[in-house]
């Protein structure tokens, strides 16, 4: 299989065939229940043939980015709900879905801990963040937003949109924010909002907030959890193989909370959440609808969302599937546990090995790697073959660039011949990768022992 063009094998397209045909069927509660003309159907047809152009993404060999289809239970809730097609903006727009909405929001902020709260779901992490950003410049509106240098890049980005200044604060060898260096900062003052993130999504880092916290409190500041990835690796906090249960103990004393669903949560995309601990910012969403609200005097969750439309089918996908696998560590937290063991297993495997070096241990199931050679350029060269080479073998890992100084302060003894150098990432997030881990890890070994120094 070329990586140029990547292609589902024909077995899965003729799968995919028969599904849409069966959709087709079902496509409609009201009028007519058909497809109307062989028209429809050879455009669903033309659309499978165009899908063909994909990587395998619920195969346990694509081990690349943050991405596998959602739970049936997911898409099967969220197709039924789509022949209805509600909207989650006004109560009458949708109200069996609203409330759906309210009560899987519900489960987020217990699963936190959190003691109250005011959320909702949202249309991504981005989105998301965006509101927890909003919420903190209307209460704070000259205040610097900080973020760690492995932060999601849309927070700076965000920032600018809502004309605040935002300013980096350092990572330390392990990825994770550099406690001193955001105590010196907040020593100088003026900041609003330290956001720190459970889950870098480069390396799956966790920045330790339960020490920000108390470094924000101190200081009159907020914190905003960017979990958009790692938010329910909370489920698995002290428990076997252990994630370091400290920061997310601290999770119910933050200001604000963000996890996509459509991450970890098994979601079909279209699925991120924003938490508040305090219910009284709803009133910073006030604004004046002429034509929504008109039956009920009830808070609805379009009043307290940046968004107008939003899809009800996510609601009652993620209600369902939290239904089917709750919240908690023998539910959805079983399907985390065998990705994070695969992880570790990989991890161990590739440490044990002279001719792979790890970018850091992994705090949760992303591992990135590269081979040890003793120049950044060699480095780079070599992880563009070995992608490459894994790829024609059937392995589909996912590339990352890291600063050469970070990664040499991080314990690396690269020659810095180029600032930046490229190593390879895998996010080990399917439960099934615990099967393949092993075979993984001798294709990535077999690969990197290939490759010599120039
Ligand atoms: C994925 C991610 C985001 C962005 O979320 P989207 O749902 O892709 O918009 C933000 N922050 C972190 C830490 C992420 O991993």
């Amino acid at each position: 299989m070329s990586t140029d063009h990547p292609a589902l094998d024909t077995e899965v397209i003729s799968r995919l065939h028969e599904v849409v045909a069966d959709l087709g069927r079902v496509g409609a509660l009201w009028g007519p229940e058909q497809l109307q003309s062989n028209r429809d159907a050879e455009a669903l047809a033309k659309v499978v043939e165009r899908l063909r152009n994909m990587y395998p993404y619920g195969d346990p060999r694509y081990i690349g980015q943050i991405l596998k289809p959602p739970h049936p239970v997911a898409w099967a809730a969220y197709a039924a709900t789509a022949l209805i097609n509600p909207n989650n903006h006004a109560l009458d727009g949708g109200p069996a879905t609203a409330q759906m909405e309210k009560e899987a929001v519900e489960e987020l902020a217990r699963m936190f801990g959190m003691p109250r709260h005011l959320g909702h779901l949202t249309s991504s992490g981005t989105i998301a963040n965006l509101e927890a950003l909003y919420v903190s410049r209307e209460l704070q509106p000259d205040g610097v937003v900080l973020s760690s240098e492995a932060a999601h890049y849309t927070h700076k980005r965000m920032c600018d949109l809502l004309g605040v200044r935002h300013e980096t604060v350092a990572q330390d060898g392990s990825g994770r924010m550099d406690v001193e260096a955001l105590a010196q900062r907040l020593e100088k003052g003026g900041v609003s909002v330290v956001v720190a993130t459970l889950g870098t999504t480069s390396l799956g880092a966790l920045d330790p907030v339960h020490e920000i916290v108390e470094l924000a409190r101190e200081h009159g500041v907020r914190v905003h959890v960017d979990a958009a990835y790692g938010g329910f690796h909370t489920l698995l906090a002290g428990a076997s193989p252990a994630v370091d249960p400290s920061p997310f103990a601290a999770l119910p004393h933050v200001d604000s909370i963000v996890v996509d669903p459509h991450k970890h949560g098994l979601q079909p995309y279209g699925c991120g959440s924003v938490l508040f601990a305090d219910p009284g910012v709803g009133r910073l969403y006030a604004h004046d609808s002429p034509y929504t609200y008109f039956t009920s005097d009830e808070l609805h969750l379009g009043e307290i969302s940046l968004e107008c439309s939003r899809a009800g089918a996510s609601a009652a996908a993620f209600w369902a599937t939290i239904q089917a696998l709750p919240l908690n560590a023998d539910g959805l937290g079983r399907g985390l546990r065998d990705g994070r063991r695969a992880a570790l297993r990989v991890a161990e495997r590739l440490n044990e090995d002279p001719s792979v070096r790890l970018v850091v241990q992994p705090d949760l199931d992303i591992v990135c790697y590269y081979p040890s050679l003793s120049s950044a350029s060699a480095v780079t060269a070599a992880s563009d073959a070995v992608f490459d080479s894994l790829a024609r073998d059937g392995w589909h890992v996912a590339k990352l660039t890291v600063d050469v100084s970070w990664l040499n302060a991080a314990g690396g003894e690269l020659q810095p011949d180029a600032d930046s150098v490229t190593v390879l990432r895998s996010c080990i997030m399917k439960p099934e990768h615990v099967e393949v881990a092993d075979d993984f890890a001798d294709a990535v070994i077999g690969a990197f022992r290939g490759v010599r120094s120039p």
